[in-house]
């Protein structure tokens, strides 16, 4: 790909309205010896943040797929080795369709990426073309939408959604049709690898995987072709992408379910408290299971999780930001009247993180629409 930077590159740029990228690893920035380096930047980048990965066109959560080729901590190596070369910031399909294309004319590996949160780092590849996903947007609700291509079929109302659409606008926007969906519990996921990895949801006990509600898909092939596919249309394709593939999926339609707002299961996620304990942080969460045994039917639980797995390398680097800041407290564990109290719950947070180091709260309450 290096090679064949100049010319091609270039008219690819021209065709996709110069959405085409070069850019720096996300943790270059604190290197000096890289063009992007900014060490205040370095120093507030909340390294532990999902959204820090998700947002940058290179930004993947397992740095080992990278072979840890730039890591955020200044005293260890970065180059660009081990991370895509160019990223299309792919928009719509024909931005998808013109990189799969352009990857299959010149021979060059071809990447994916949604949020790059994948466990396996199969979300980068060296001196590949990746196509980022995260700005393909849309989010269309259907009153009634037909789930087949045919005149006897049932109807059901239901929402297409783009492959990086945001999630908490998702449930915004559901909500305000007192509607749901099978989604994601965590904000930053984009849907082409939560879907073809079954996708997990509060809601999944009573509706089943996420994948399982997908009633129809809009792709690009690996020819570049784009086709639609449904239960009667390109089923092959169809049943392929609702358990697992490598086909570039950009749009899906699923059910919105019913919503009348009294709330139901529950996360708290991405809470990275420097120096508490487990002890601390239960006590000032305590009035949260005193609040949430008042609902019928909804039992909770809380576990702390330390994630010194995955997080374990960038913790000796840390650079932890302050609760209730750009960490957000879970959406679904209450309802509407409190969780619009966001003063009060970060102040119960800040209350627990005096100092210290646990890094994840999960609330896990019972489901119930
Ligand atoms: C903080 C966090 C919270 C999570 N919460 C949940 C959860 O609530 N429920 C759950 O089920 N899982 C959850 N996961 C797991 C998550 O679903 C997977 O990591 C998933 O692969 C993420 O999809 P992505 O496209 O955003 O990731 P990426 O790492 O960008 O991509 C994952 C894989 O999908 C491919 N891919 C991406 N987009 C497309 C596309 N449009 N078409 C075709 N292939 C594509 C990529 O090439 C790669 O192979 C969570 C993960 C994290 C890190």
């Amino acid at each position: 790909m290096a090679k064949r930077g100049g010319l091609e590159c270039n008219a690819l740029n021209t065709t996709i309205g110069g959405r085409l990228l070069k850019p720096a690893n996300t943790a270059a920035i604190c290197h000096s010896n890289q063009p992007t380096y900014h060490l205040e930047l370095c120093k507030t980048t909340l390294w532990t943040n999902a959204s820090t990965y998700a947002d940058h066109p290179l930004g993947i959560m397992n740095p080992n797929w990278s072979e840890d080729s730039c890591l955020p901590g200044p005293q260890y190596p970065c180059s660009s080795a081990g991370f895509p070369l160019y990223v299309i910031n792919a928009t719509c399909s024909g931005d998808v369709a013109k990189g799969v294309s352009f990857a299959r004319e010149h021979n060059v590996r071809l990447n994916v990426k949604g949020s790059g949160h994948d466990y396996l780092g199969r979300s980068t590849a060296p001196n590949s073309l990746s196509i980022w996903t995260k700005h393909v947007r849309s989010i269309e609700f259907h009153d009634a939408f037909q789930r087949k291509q045919c005149s006897a079929c049932d109807v059901l109302p239901a929402v297409t959604l783009g492959a990086g659409e945001d999630w908490d606008e998702i449930y915004a926007a559901a909500n305000q049709r007192n509607r749901t969906l099978v989604g994601r519990t965590g904000d930053t996921i984009g849907l082409g690898g939560y879907l073809t990895g079954g996708g997990h949801s509060h809601l999944s006990a009573m509706y089943g995987l996420a994948a399982d509600q997908v009633l129809k898909m809009d792709m690009v092939l690996a020819d570049g072709e784009m086709v639609t596919a449904n239960e009667a249309k390109n089923m092959e394709l169809f049943w392929a992408m609702r358990g697992e593939s490598g086909i570039m999926g950009y749009s899906y339609v699923a059910p919105a379910y019913p919503y009348n707002g009294t709330l139901v299961g529950g996360y708290i996620g991405g809470l990275p408290i420097p120096n508490g304990t487990v002890e601390r942080l239960k006590e000032a969460v305590a009035f949260l299971e005193d609040y949430i045994t008042t609902i019928p039917d909804v039992r909770t639980l809380f576990v702390p999780v330390q994630y010194l797995g995955l997080y374990a390398w960038y913790l000796v680097d840390k650079n932890v930001g302050p609760i209730g800041k750009s960490n957000a407290i879970g959406n679904r564990l209450l309802d509407r009247k409190a969780l619009s109290n966001f003063t009060a719950l970060r102040a119960a947070m800040k209350k627990a993180t005096p100092s210290g180091s646990i890094s994840n709260l999960t609330l896990v309450a019972r489901s119930r629409l």
